[in-house]
């Protein structure tokens, strides 16, 4: 009993870009004990897996992916609070623990209100925003390794660095995550979430199909201002388009492809390359 199993499945609609190709087997494990006896089938078997989360940062393919696609389904879609502790499924929503967070009078999540993460995907890539990063209020994840072994990671384990942490280097699934927040005043922290809400809203493309920023901004400037000092915004290439809102990112207009998103990929950064010297590297997982 592996949970919701499927052949061939079209990745597009689980991705925010709205773009990728088929997964050759996409497997859904609802519980721990389906995750852990598909995790072990696959390692007696030799074969590797991918891990999807709210694919909210993945550029996938128009090929798809090859071999077997993870992603949590809902036993893993739960958060609750211990005191100033809170405790989320790795398929949890970051924004929802945001909210729910501000509401409990806890600070530390305000950073989060606007990162369509789950919980999974924003421990493995230590996502952040306005100063701050999952790793700040990190406490504890537990993770599938590619034995099929629970293990509990803490915050020296995981070595967190911008938008890294030590699970790009190995194999294994978040399963939960354990956060430590501070006591606050419910007031100021929903008066901070709102404001960097707002500031989203007239800085960022976010009715548009998307994937947030699309480059890393490189040290002591911003990629957005390498891109639009290029001349680059409204660049179109097939349904892709370089925002004319917010130079790094690039939208999906309808019909995009993966191969329309590259395409502008390589211009800016060849753009980039040229006129200024510098080297952008890429944010989003291609
Ligand atoms: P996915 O995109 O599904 O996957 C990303 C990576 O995480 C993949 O390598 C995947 O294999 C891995 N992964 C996913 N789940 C797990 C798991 N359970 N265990 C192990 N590995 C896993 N990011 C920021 O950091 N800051 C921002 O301010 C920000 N703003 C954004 C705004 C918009 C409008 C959008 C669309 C995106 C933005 N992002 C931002 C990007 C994105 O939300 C984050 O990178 C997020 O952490 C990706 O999480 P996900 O669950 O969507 O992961």
């Amino acid at each position: 009993d592996a949970g919701s199993v499927s052949f061939n499945k079209p990745l597009a609609e689980f991705t925010t870009w709205k773009i990728g190709g088929p997964a050759d087997v996409l497997i859904i494990p609802e519980t721990e004990e389906q995750l852990v006896a598909v995790v072990r089938l696959l390692h007696k078997h030799g074969l590797q897996w991918t891990n999807l989360g709210r694919g909210s940062n993945l550029l996938i393919s128009d090929k798809g992916i090859r071999g077997v696609v993870l992603q949590l389904g809902e036993g893993f879609d739960y958060a609750r609070f211990d005191g100033t502790f809170v405790h989320a499924g790795a398929a949890y929503s970051l924004i929802k623990l945001s909210v729910l967070t501000a509401r409990e009078g806890l600070t530390g999540l305000e950073f989060a209100g606007g990162i369509p993460a789950s919980v999974g995907g924003a421990v493995y890539m230590n996502a952040g925003a306005h100063g701050s990063d999952v790793s700040r209020i990190f406490k504890s994840a537990d993770i599938v390794l590619e034995t099929g072994e629970l293990v509990r990671f803490d915050a020296e384990q995981m070595e967190f660095s911008y938008r890294h942490s030590c699970l790009h280097e190995r194999q294994g699934i978040v399963v939960r995550a354990v956060f430590e927040l501070g006591q606050g005043d419910r007031k100021e922290i929903t008066a901070t979430t709102s404001a960097y809400k707002q500031r989203r809203l007239l800085t960022q493309p976010l009715t548009l199909a998307c994937a947030g920023s699309v480059f890393r901004n490189p040290p002591n400037d911003f990629a957005a201002r390498l891109i639009e000092a290029s001349g680059l915004k409204g660049l179109r290439q097939g349904g892709a388009e370089i925002s004319t809102l917010h130079a790094n990112f690039i939208v999906n207009t309808g019909q995009a492809t993966a191969e329309d998103v590259l395409t502008l990929m390589a211009t800016i950064k060849s753009t980039v390359q040229q006129n200024f010297g510098i080297e952008l590297v890429a944010e989003v997982y291609v």
